[in-house]
């Protein structure tokens, strides 16, 4: 038997990559770095109106987020 239940993958890591790979679902907040849907008005963080949409930025942010735990990850009410 194996002595780890591997049943949870870590959440973060897994919202990161769900995030990449649709990176123009989502934006980054420029207040607090946050990544939240695409539809959001103002970051449910720190309530900035300022977002960075570019793939590009979604995509390296989503990475930073999904290796570091220095940030919050709000993009919790996709569904
Ligand atoms: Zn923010």
């Amino acid at each position: 038997m194996t002595e780890m239940p591997d049943s949870k993958p870590p959440n973060r890591a897994t919202t990161a990559a769900k995030i990449a790979a649709n990176p123009t679902g989502y934006k980054v907040c420029e207040g607090c770095d946050s990544i939240v849907g695409s539809g959001a008005a103002i970051c449910p963080n720190c309530h900035s109106y300022r977002f960075e949409s570019s793939p590009d930025k979604v995509v390296e942010q989503a990475n930073i987020l999904g290796t570091r735990e220095q940030t919050s990850v709000t993009a919790n009410d996709l569904s």
